[in-house]
């Protein structure tokens, strides 16, 4: 755990908001999980297309894909299906159908995941019952409700916020105004947890929130978190 300034460890904060995805859900592995069974179903090794260079390419159509759509570039619905379209045509199948159904099939598939990122049911259950928790997260309603009941997180949560209920996507200040609103928190005594330095660091930290970055992987970055964790169990030396 790392402080920035000894102020820090007088803060005593009264309201906790987690992001979801690989902050708490285990984005990461649900998800290649979820490509792994779809590529056996769709039978992908048939057109030559390994199972990594897959991943490979749509992490990079997708990652793309979500920055544009944060930006306002692109709706839901073509960033939804585009992403797999752009990935197999890269792939030499260019093929609308395929990507559509491909990408149904991805988000029900995946959204049934249920690992966890490590220590996350450890830390919800001492955390929950000291403060009111909520989910803020970037993804979409009907996925992301899912997972939560699924994985069964819900119990821990007072609400999920999403950004389809804020009309604004992390790291837009609206969402966390909407976020901070509708858990009739303060600024200054809630803090912001999360795996992305843009959307959940950069973006609480502008509207006035301190910050935890949950960086695992100890990836080198230019964000100000308030906290920078590589476990989950270390909030509890925080909070
Ligand atoms: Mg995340």
């Amino acid at each position: 755990m790392q402080l920035t300034s000894a102020m820090t460890l007088m803060k005593r904060y009264r309201t906790l908001f987690f992001d979801l995805d690989n902050t708490l859900w285990d984005f990461t592995a649900n998800s290649d999980e979820a490509f792994a069974i779809l590529y056996g179903r769709y039978g992908l090794a048939r057109h030559g297309i390994p199972l990594e260079k897959l991943l490979e390419v749509y992490h990079r159509h997708n990652d793309r894909m979500w920055e544009a759509y944060r930006q306002g570039q692109l709706d839901k619905e073509t960033l939804r299906w585009k992403r797999f379209y752009l990935t197999f045509a890269e792939l030499g199948v260019r093929d609308e159908a395929l990507a559509r159904r491909f990408e149904k099939d991805y988000l029900d598939t995946a959204k049934r995941m249920t690992r966890l990122v490590e220590g996350a049911r450890e830390v919800l259950d001492r955390l929950h019952a000291r403060y009111p928790l909520y989910l803020v997260t970037n993804g979409f309603n009907e996925v992301q409700f899912f997972k939560v009941r699924n994985s069964g997180l819900e119990a821990y949560f007072e609400k999920v916020i999403t950004s389809e209920m804020a009309g604004a996507l992390k790291p837009h200040p609206r969402f966390f105004a909407y976020a901070l609103d509708e858990a009739g928190a303060d600024v200054a005594t809630t803090l912001m947890i999360g795996d992305d330095v843009a959307s959940d660091i950069a973006g609480a930290a502008a509207a006035g929130l301190d910050t935890v970055l949950f960086n695992p992987h100890r990836r080198p970055h230019h964000g100000h978190p308030t906290y920078e964790i590589t476990r989950l169990q270390e909030l509890l030396t925080i909070v």
